[in-house]
């Protein structure tokens, strides 16, 4: 007998027929033996819509009852899903994120995940193998009571944190897709499952653009050893593949140099032209932004022709632009640029491997690929297993099946 956490994304949740065919994948491993944790997403589009709902309701939203709304997609289908499992025949309940109790920082819309209580449901599981079956994405803050959410995206994060917290066996994370790809399969068709992939390339990957899980969810993965999959909720229910295992880079026998291709539309570019080049100017214009939460990702300075003054090319996430923008304005004073300028029509592409530690001159490759196909780079940044490129947002196909191919990642 095994301890089991099996997530449902939203697609997989999106209709009553949905929750059906999930309840089925459920019932297969409750009839096995097991001991299942369910955890749910919302319908697929309902957060976006309660979201909408919120900006209507109050463009600059306070962000404590914002939670408070968008939580409730998961409300929803958690008491569906338990009321499912039950007219098949199996023990169920819902349990929201306050019940469990999973306690999150007071970030609203962006909290973390600080403990989990496993104890009422491990009750469950001792009383009549009862299934638990928990609303993603949502939290309580133990201080002031009030409920938070894990950011977009947060069920993974929550199925995780269920799974370290109950010491699950497992956790299952099923989707819309039967594993993680080399590159996002929508985009790049010749992209091939992965059998298995380690902690720190998925973690690179995720938190470079790819949705399959939230960042969050991997890190809590790799600390407490959660063997984590990714599987389809659409497979068969009576004859299910394993999916995506995600593991030790020492479980992997046969590693690539680049093992896979990521991209974000969620990086906006941000150009000072000539501002005095002396010290402390960087400084002046990053302290700010770090002092407002505005995470700045690539940088690269130019001195120009005269010497005296440099362009300084910096990113920041799109939903941060506008405020990025409006606060350089106001310190123009201080920073003395002659202009500012902007794009949002860019995109970072990355790729990612763990055999870049030992292998020189994979960038370079890279770039040279890029330039044959006549794109631009408009900025670069590397670390120790992966790199990126700024480039307008026109190419991202060309670009990332231009690396995914370059790295000898397409499927036969
Ligand atoms: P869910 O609603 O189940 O959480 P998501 O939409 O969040 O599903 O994540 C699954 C989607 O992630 C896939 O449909 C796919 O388009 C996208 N995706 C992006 N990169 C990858 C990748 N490398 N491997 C697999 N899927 C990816
Ligand atoms: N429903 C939330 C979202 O759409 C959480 C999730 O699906 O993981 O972001
Ligand atoms: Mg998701």
């Amino acid at each position: 007998m095994a301890r089991l956490v099996m997530k449902f994304g939203g697609t997989s949740v999106a209709t009553v027929e949905r929750i059906k065919n999930a309840a089925r994948h459920v019932k297969r491993e409750f009839d096995a033996g097991h001991e299942v944790a369910v955890v749910v997403s919302a319908m697929s589009g309902k957060t976006n819509e309660l979201v909408g709902w919120c900006k209507e309701a109050a463009p600059l939203y306070d962000r404590a009852e914002y939670d408070v709304v968008v939580a409730s997609g998961e409300q929803v289908t958690s008491g569906l899903m338990a009321l499912v499992l039950q007219e098949m025949g199996m023990p169920a309940r819902s349990w929201q994120g306050w019940q469990i109790p999973i306690f999150g920082s007071d970030a609203h819309g962006s909290s973390r995940i600080e403990s989990v209580d496993g104890a009422g449901i491990l009750a469950g599981f001792g009383r009549n193998r009862e299934i638990a079956v928990c609303s993603g994405f949502q939290g309580v803050h133990s201080g002031s009571n009030r409920i938070v959410t894990l950011g977009r995206g947060g069920s993974d994060t929550s199925a995780v944190a269920i799974a370290a917290g109950l010491k699950a066996d497992r956790c299952d994370i099923y989707t819309d897709v039967d594993g993680v790809y080399t590159t996002d399969p929508r985009v790049v068709p010749k992209a091939r499952r992965m059998d298995r992939v380690s902690f720190e390339e998925m973690l690179e990957m995720a938190s470079l653009g790819s949705k399959v899980l939230q960042v969050r969810s991997v890190e809590i993965a790799m600390v407490h050893r959660v063997p984590t999959y990714v599987r389809s909720s659409f497979d068969d229910p009576t004859q299910p593949n394993p999916g995506t295992l995600i593991c030790d880079e020492d479980d992997i026998v046969e590693q690539q140099i680049v093992t896979g291709i990521a991209f974000s539309r969620d990086e906006a570019q941000i150009t000072l032209r000539r501002v005095a080049d002396k010290p402390g100017i960087a400084a002046a214009i990053f302290g700010p932004l770090a002092d407002a939460n505005i995470n700045v990702d690539m940088i690269i300075q130019v001195v120009s022709d005269d010497q005296a003054t440099t362009d300084i090319t910096f990113t920041v996430p799109t939903a941060d632009y506008e405020r990025a923008k409006t606060l350089l304005e106001s310190l123009h004073g201080q920073i003395h640029y002659q202009a500012l300028q902007g794009a949002t029509d860019v995109v970072k592409v990355s790729a990612i491997g763990v055999g870049m530690r030992s292998h020189a001159g994979v960038a370079a490759r890279a770039f040279r690929a890029l330039s044959e196909k006549g794109i631009n780079i408009r900025a670069i940044t590397t670390s120790e297993i992966k790199f990126s490129v700024l480039i307008d947002a026109a190419y991202t196909e060309l670009a990332v099946r231009t690396l995914h191919s370059l790295y000898g990642l397409d499927a036969a």
